[in-house]
């Protein structure tokens, strides 16, 4: 087996995965802001899923979908109140099973 059998890039980890989106029902909200803090900002280069980005506002946007349930996200910014965080409902988020 060749290195780069062994060895994918995370990208092509991300799409063995498979995601039910319970619309209109995230599971991860983020709070309004002006600003956002260190942290929530850290989140658009930490989430592995890139659920966190920039908006040209400056302010911070979520969208839970592809969301991998790591908790990165739970752990730095839901204690401050600046996202409320919630597993999925029963039968949607991420399936892991393709890998
Ligand atoms: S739990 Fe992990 S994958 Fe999901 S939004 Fe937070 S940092 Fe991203």
């Amino acid at each position: 087996m060749g290195i780069e059998a062994q060895f994918q890039k995370v990208e092509e980890k991300l799409y063995q995965n498979r995601y039910l989106v319970d619309a209109g029902q995230p599971h991860i909200k983020i709070a309004p802001h002006e600003k956002p803090s260190k942290n929530l900002l850290a989140m658009t280069h930490l989430c592995p899923a890139g659920c966190y980005t920039e908006a040209e506002s400056g302010q911070v946007e979520l969208a839970a979908d592809g969301c991998l349930e790591c908790g990165t996200c739970r752990v730095l910014c839901e204690e401050s109140g600046e996202i409320t965080w919630n597993y999925p409902r029963g039968g949607y988020g991420i399936l892991f099973k393709f890998g």
